[in-house]
């Protein structure tokens, strides 16, 4: 049988970095991280694309939009696609990619490291080469690959700043492991026959944690200068009320002008429900608020980009949202 065709497209990261007098920066090409693996040419025909070398920090939206459309324009041409990124954003660009492209049948597998390819001790070669394993797999959609966790695009988080033990599957089980080669599938995630793209994102979205004392001026602010405002608040969500009206008139304000706001909570596992407590049922009940449940906040910023790249229409706006996209939100309204 003839081996499968993967493409190999190079974003930057540590993976790909050197080290030069100001630190680590992003150096090497696809094809110079391959040179570091040879042996993969013994389960695939791996070609490459070097689509931008950056520090994942200066990864945005527009960048998700240009990897999902060198993905698009070569669908028909490869069996997988692997994605070297930088880890710091990779959890958001997981997001971005699980909405631009939705139900994939092919793997599209995002991998990085936390140590560079050209380290003694490192994490790249392991991670290229599970994020490979998985890519000639039958594994469907996009998916975060690291230290042998196969994560679903849309549950990743980077939980270690610095141990190779980087990335965590939020509210989801993970889809499986990659172990000496083989894949051990806990979850066969689903797909269509045909992918859907999108190529589309509407990058005005802000995020606001709350803190305890924390002014409002800084979400009416946000609300001024964004299309969609997302306050992750505390536990399983509220409003502070220390000061009346104070958060409740700024959010009505902010939804009275056209803006969209979720609430999400700060806590990582578990997500929200609003109705639980009087500083969030009220909201809840008497705002036209969206609410995250147990999505990560990372696939709230990725899905209100897409969803306001495609409509302004708050009715349209809520019904997507609260539309399930590769398993992003289980509870529901
Ligand atoms: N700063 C790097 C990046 O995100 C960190 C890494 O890749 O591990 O590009």
């Amino acid at each position: 049988m003839d081996k499968k065709k993967i493409l190999l497209i190079g974003t930057g990261g540590t993976i790909a970095s050197e080290m030069g007098e100001n630190g680590l920066a992003p150096e090497l090409t696809s094809e110079q991280l391959l040179k570091y693996i040879p042996d993969l040419s013994e389960i695939c025909r791996i070609s490459c694309l070097q689509l931008f070398s950056l520090d994942s920090t200066n990864i945005q939206p527009k960048h998700w939009a240009r990897i999902a459309g060198a993905i698009r324009e070569r669908y028909r041409e490869y069996d997988g696609f692997v994605v070297a990124h930088g880890t710091d954003t990779m959890a958001y660009t997981a997001a971005g990619l699980s909405y631009l492209v939705q139900g994939s049948p092919k793997p599209i597998v995002l991998t990085g490291a936390q140590k560079p390819i050209g380290f003694e001790t490192t994490d790249s070669k392991q991670n290229l080469r599970d994020a490979v394993t998985v890519a000639v797999s039958d594994m469907a959609g996009v998916m975060l690959v690291f230290n042998g966790k196969i994560i679903q695009g849309t549950r990743a988080r980077k939980t270690r700043s610095k141990s190779f033990e980087a990335f965590s599957s939020i509210n989801y089980p993970l889809l499986g492991m990659v172990q000496d080669g083989r894949i051990i599938r806990y979850i066969r995630p689903e797909a269509r026959a045909v992918p859907q793209f999108y190529d589309t994102v509407n990058p005005r979205v802000a995020l606001m944690k709350l803190i305890p004392g924390a002014d409002c001026g800084t979400a009416a602010y946000l609300l001024k200068r964004n299309d969609a405002l997302i306050i992750e608040s505390f536990g399983v969500g509220g409003l502070p009320t220390y000061k009346a009206g104070d958060y409740y008139d700024t959010v009505k304000a902010g939804l009275e002008a056209g803006k969209i706001v979720v609430m999400t909570t700060q806590v990582e596992n578990e997500g929200s429900d609003l109705a639980v407590y009087h500083v969030g049922s009220s909201i809840k009940r008497d705002l036209p608020i969206l609410e995250a449940y147990d999505m990560t906040t990372e696939a709230v910023c990725a899905k209100l980009m897409w969803i306001l790249g495609q409509t302004t229409d708050r009715k349209w706006v809520e019904e997507l949202f609260y539309t399930p996209v590769a398993c992003d939100i289980l509870a529901g309204k």
